[in-house]
């Protein structure tokens, strides 16, 4: 399971969190994989449990327009099935919720159906990217019920699949995502079945070892042991270019 965020070339001072991986750095990631015998996975087939054991889903967060623009002909061009989890609160709007980087752009309705149209899978971030971790009742069912709801109504699809914004979560929001109907749900870090599934984040920093390390079966759990091993952590984040996000 692959996280990325933003596909374009953005300058340091722009993506302090480095989120935008360039499109060249994509198609060489993604050509890396399947050279190596990965089946990048739809989400119907992920959902189905038809997960051949060196297969990988592909996923984006946030729907920035960057990714639209300039990650989808990458998917196109290699092939690549992708699952894109978007904010229907936030559609033609910006990053606000990023106060180092708000600016940057986000898909509109029409993007959002383009996007449909080009094949790839839409899965829902919450409303805002509010975070869902101690959330009263009323942002965790505008986040999942009425976000879902909002996807639908422009997709015409129900979102099956949901991705939790900053990865936090809690019994609280994993119990919302269940009862809004989603089948799955996507942490970053902390596992806890079916509606916390974590990912490996790619971001600008990763080099050709980074992403091959991050590849490997066994790289979630080297990332957990090593929180505690004292100096193991920030080795392995030195090696794998994490950033930490505010
Ligand atoms: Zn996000």
């Amino acid at each position: 399971m692959l996280l990325y965020h933003g596909v374009g070339e953005r300058a340091g001072a722009d993506d302090p969190f480095r989120l935008f991986v360039p499109p060249s750095r994509l198609r060489r990631q993604l050509s890396m994989l399947l050279a190596h015998g990965w089946t990048p996975l739809r989400l119907d087939q992920y959902l189905r449990g038809d997960t051949p054991p060196r297969s990988v889903l592909v996923t984006f967060d946030d729907g920035y327009r960057g990714m639209f623009r300039e990650g989808l002909p990458v998917l196109r061009e290699l092939g690549v099935p992708a699952t894109v989890f978007l904010l229907p609160g936030l559609l033609g709007a910006t990053s606000r919720w990023m106060k180092e980087m708000s600016g940057e752009p986000l898909v509109d309705e029409e993007e959002v159906q383009d996007m449909a149209r080009a094949g790839l899978d839409l899965g829902c971030h919450g409303w805002d990217h509010t975070c869902l971790a101690g959330a009263d009742a009323d942002t965790l069912a505008r986040n999942t019920t009425r976000a879902a709801r909002a996807l639908a109504d422009i997709t015409g699809r129900r979102p099956r699949a949901f991705a939790y914004p900053w990865g936090a979560h809690d019994a609280r929001a994993r119990r919302a995502v269940a009862e809004a109907g989603f089948d799955v749900a996507f942490s970053t870090h902390g596992a806890a079945g079916r509606y916390a599934i974590p990912r490996v984040d790619i971001n600008a920093l990763d080099t050709v070892v980074s992403f091959r390390l991050k590849c490997l079966p066994g790289f979630p759990v080297m990332r957990r042991v090593s929180g505690r091993v004292p100096g193991l952590r920030p080795a392995l984040n030195r090696l794998t270019g994490r950033v930490a996000r505010g």
